[in-house]
């Protein structure tokens, strides 16, 4: 089974893509991940992308493409990929990539969160992980891009009839079981 999981930032993304990978035996790919990997490296390559992490800006999707292609085509027993596409170029690609190779893609999710939510969860994780791309002014910001490059992407899987949109508002445990629920016949 082949997945993508969209959701703004603080839907509970990452975590559910984890529980997700365990459970139906699938590589969890977040580029996310793989880009924070790649800074802390130490190379002259991560420098530049921890600091435009810093900055909450979209990484150069060249740079991403580098990381994510050989996790995508590695990934024998299906794959959740958390994080990508991120914009319709992105989509463009992935669409073009995923032909090239044959691969199916089964079910894009949406977890749906109204904003407050998005600002109230970020804003708790800030002071958790102390992660540097989640102060205030970041935060905002990445919702923005959001709102302004993602939605697009998540109406145009809709228009494709492959959405399937889960409340993301719960508790982590109610989540994954709506979600159980609605992928387990997909495997069947
Ligand atoms: P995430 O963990 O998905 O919220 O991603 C954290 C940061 O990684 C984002 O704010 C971007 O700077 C970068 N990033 C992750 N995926 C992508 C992508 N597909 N395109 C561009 N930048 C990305």
């Amino acid at each position: 089974m082949n997945l993508i999981i969209l959701g703004p930032q603080g839907s509970g993304k990452g975590t559910q893509a984890k529980l997700l990978a365990e459970k139906f035996g699938l590589k969890h790919i977040s580029t996310g991940e793989l880009l924070r990997a790649e800074a802390e490296s130490g190379t002259e390559k991560g420098k530049i992308i921890g600091k435009i992490l810093e900055s909450g800006e979209l990484i150069p999707f060249e740079t991403v493409i580098q990381v994510l292609e050989p996790a995508l085509l590695s990934s024998k027993s299906g794959f959740i990929l958390d994080g990508t596409p991120r914009d319709i170029k992105q989509l463009e690609y992935l669409d073009w990539l995923l032909k090239e190779k044959d691969i199916n893609l089964d079910k894009i999710i949406l977890l749906d969160i109204p904003r407050e939510v998005s600002l109230f969860r970020l804003s708790k994780r800030a002071e958790i992980e102390h992660r540097s791309d989640d102060t205030p002014e970041v935060i905002g910001a990445r919702l923005d891009i959001y709102e302004k490059n993602t939605l697009p992407v998540v109406e145009t899987y809709r228009e494709r009839g492959k959405l399937l949109v889960i409340d993301g508002t719960p508790d982590i445990e109610t989540i994954f079981k709506d979600l159980v629920t609605k992928l387990e016949p997909l495997v069947k």
